[in-house]
């Protein structure tokens, strides 16, 4: 009977509560068989209850023991699986982020225009995209070095996470290119997204070491058409970019207009 009740209980309990529990126990079947040893000798013989006392006694600290080292396993499952779900976090981050800029990488905006598609396929809203490049970015290195490149990609990083509204998304597609989703909008509101973002990136200049530069970059537009692929409605903003870099740069096109 103590052994069922012990082993379905103890192995839940931490070390000093699987040791109070069975010294408790110890306890309570020692006087309980020495008052029945004193009040009924003929009944309970008490070299026959001092041995079943002995076992009792091995018994409770083994199973003390063994739940100690469940506990202790257990315990170390728990650092583990939190170790985990840390290292899993991490590795999440470094497949969706960009290392430089800390934005969102292609892989995780790639995902984010899918879902995006196949909400308003459902239900029917409008949402746009826009790719912006940095003009003359190659200028920019040769000139200033590539560590300064680097620090203007962060700084038009920032400008565009700062500059857009929480429910939109901005990523580094690569190189100096960056893409732009603006949901629940329509083309209007999106192009005028894109030229807050133009201006306040040739209005953000770039420090590095003892040099100040500014920068601009031009902006292709494109709304998604239902029924369309992501790769389909990209290639209409790469366009409208392409036309934004022949009219001058430093300017936003419209893939509807031209
Ligand atoms: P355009 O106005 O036509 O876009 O000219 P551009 O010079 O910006 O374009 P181009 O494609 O000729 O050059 C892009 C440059 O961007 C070349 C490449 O070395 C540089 N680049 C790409 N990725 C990085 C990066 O992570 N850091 C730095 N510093 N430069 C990069
Ligand atoms: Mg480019
Ligand atoms: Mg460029």
């Amino acid at each position: 009977m103590v052994s069922v009740v012990l082993m379905f209980g103890m192995f839940g309990l931490r070390a000093v509560q699987a040791w109070l529990i069975g010294g408790y126990s110890v306890l309570a079947f020692g006087l309980a068989m020495y008052s029945g040893v004193r009040a009924r000798p003929d009944i309970y013989d008490p070299r026959v209850q001092l041995a079943y006392f002995i076992c009792l006694i091995l018994f409770v600290c083994g199973l003390t023991a063994v739940s100690q080292r469940v506990a202790a396993m257990r315990d170390r499952l728990r650092a583990q699986r939190a170790e985990l779900a840390a290292a899993l976090e991490r590795i999440s981050l470094l497949a969706t982020s960009d290392d430089l800029t800390g934005l969102p990488n292609r892989r995780a905006m790639s995902e984010l225009l899918e879902r995006e598609r196949q909400r308003s396929d459902r239900a029917g809203h409008a949402w746009c995209v826009a790719i912006l490049d940095i003009d003359h970015f190659k200028r920019i290195n040769d000139v200033h070095g590539h560590a300064a490149g680097d620090e203007a990609l962060r700084v038009v990083a920032r400008v565009c996470a700062t500059t857009i509204r929480s429910c939109d998304a901005v990523a580094r597609w690569g190189g100096e290119e960056f893409v732009l989703l603006f949901r629940d909008v329509d083309p209007a509101h999106a192009v005028a997204a894109a030229e807050r973002i133009r201006a306040s990136v040739a209005a953000s200049p770039v420090s590095f070491g003892a040099s100040t530069f500014g920068l601009t970059a031009s902006i292709g537009v494109a709304t998604h058409q239902r029924g369309d692929e992501i790769a389909q409605t990209l290639s209409r903003a790469d366009r409208a970019l392409y036309t934004a870099k022949v009219a001058g740069r430093d300017r936003v096109r419209d893939a509807a207009i031209g």
